[in-house]
């Protein structure tokens, strides 16, 4: 997915891509392909240093 606008995050680079949690827009440095998360919410999502394998999905 490809988006238009500025990183909502860091205001500097264009985004990349939409969070799909919060619909916030990222640039590729705030936005974790991983998880398809903003930094912000791949933060929240992984709580603790040093846990590799989290398993965000569950609930
Ligand atoms: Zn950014
Ligand atoms: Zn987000």
């Amino acid at each position: 997915m490809s988006v238009s606008g500025l990183c909502q995050i860091c205001e500097s680079r264009p985004a990349q891509e939409q969070c799909s949690n919060c619909g916030t827009l990222a640039c590729e440095v705030h936005f974790k392909e991983t998880v398809d998360l903003c930094a912000d919410c791949a933060s929240q999502a992984q709580p603790g240093p040093g846990n590799d394998d989290v398993e965000i999905n569950r609930f």
